[in-house]
């Protein structure tokens, strides 16, 4: 066994269907009165919701969460939050209504309760992002970690089967990278594989029935061990790939993930052995990349970069500014296997190592 060293992130879970019926005690629970309500214009009803369970907790509610958190709308929301002399925030939502909570965290230290309705797992962590000119800056915070966390399933169901699917492929990025990162540890190991476990078990289920709440707590469950590994250890190739992919062809978050994952981990698997056999036992099969390209076959998800719309020749540009930040990955990043690597992530053909 190797040497480590774990910091535990603080953090409180309650877990379940229907609690989120327990929004006001988390409140009350954090010495906390007046709580702005955070939510996408997609998700107002179910911030409505939020906001009728909270009664005279209630200081307001925001709509202004938006992808990659623009500073503009980080500005407007702390103003919102600063006129309704709010005490705490409640974000309900994905990774951009979580992260706009962060931002308002980071400015005034706020406290956050997060309800997460995807399985992205910002809500795990304590990394921030906000984009500014066009350029999206991350950092990490403790303040910004949520000091509660409500999972309900029954949240989840009104996000569309392919969207939870793709966030789903999303959160098990998180706990594969963390398998073979520089900083892991024993505990998030059993995490990781754990959370792989979940959500590929629950992912299938999820597709047939989705309504099934039984389905749907075993993939938050994953999305909550996924995410907890993606808050404690750094990322590697497939995150830096996913940024860079995401930033210069503003692809969509979770669709390249999905994509890119097992074409990273098959990059990485000579050099990561234990790491790829958690995988394949966490997912029932004989080889973890290629059993993750099976799964995402069988479940009809993207395969392939290029319906997403990236043009060929754009491959060399992405390889060339992948290859220009340097970062610790466990096989080095050289550039012809890098660019084959993104040749098959384009083509959406087999991975290979
Ligand atoms: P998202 O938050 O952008 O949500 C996508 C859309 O789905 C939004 O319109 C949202 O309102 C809607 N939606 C979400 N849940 C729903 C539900 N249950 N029912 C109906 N509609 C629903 O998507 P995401 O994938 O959760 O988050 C992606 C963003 O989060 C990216 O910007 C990514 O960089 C960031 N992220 C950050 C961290 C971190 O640690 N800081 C971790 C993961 C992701």
């Amino acid at each position: 066994m190797k040497d480590f060293t774990y910091t535990a992130l603080p953090s409180r879970v309650v877990f379940g269907p229907g609690k989120l019926a327990t929004v006001a005690d988390e409140v009350g629970a954090i010495g906390a009165t007046r709580a702005l309500v955070l939510c996408t214009p997609q998700q107002r009803a179910q911030a409505e919701r939020v906001g009728a369970l909270l009664g005279d907790r209630l200081a307001g509610i925001h709509d202004g969460a938006e992808m990659h958190v623009p500073i503009e709308s980080a500005r407007t929301a702390r103003a919102v939050a600063r006129e309704l002399g709010a005490d705490c925030a409640v974000a309900v939502g994905g990774g951009s209504t979580i992260g706009l909570g962060k931002a308002i965290a980071l400015d005034s230290a706020l406290p956050i309760i997060a309800i997460p309705t995807t399985y992205a797992g910002s809500e795990m962590t304590p990394v921030y992002g906000i984009t500014e000119n066009g350029i999206k800056t991350t950092g990490k915070d403790v303040r910004v970690v949520p000091k509660s966390v409500i999972y309900d399933p029954e949240l989840t169901c009104s996000l569309p089967v392919g969207m939870s699917l793709v966030s789903g492929m999303n959160a098990i990025a998180h706990a594969a990278e963390g398998l073979y990162a520089r900083d892991g540890n024993p505990v998030m190991s059993l995490m990781a594989e754990e959370g792989i476990r979940a959500l590929a078990a629950g992912m299938p289920l999820l597709r047939d029935s989705p309504d099934d709440i039984g389905a749907r707590s075993q993939c938050l469950y994953g999305a909550w061990l996924c995410g907890t590994v993606l808050g404690h250890v750094g990322m590697a190739l497939h995150h830096k790939l996913c940024h860079t992919l995401g930033g210069s062809f503003n692809l969509p978050h979770a669709e390249t993930h999905t994509i890119v994952l097992p074409h990273a981990l098959a990059y990485n698997s000579s050099a990561a052995p234990d790491a790829m056999a958690s995988i394949a036992r966490a997912i029932g099969a004989a080889d973890g990349p290629r059993g993750l390209h099976e799964l995402a076959q069988r479940l009809d998800l993207p395969l392939a970069l290029r319906d997403l719309g990236v043009a060929e020749p754009d491959l060399d540009r992405a390889c060339g500014i992948a290859l220009s930040n340097p970062y610790w990955n466990p096989r080095p990043i050289e550039a012809g296997p890098l660019r084959a690597l993104l040749q098959r992530a384009w083509e959406g053909s087999e991975p290979r190592p």
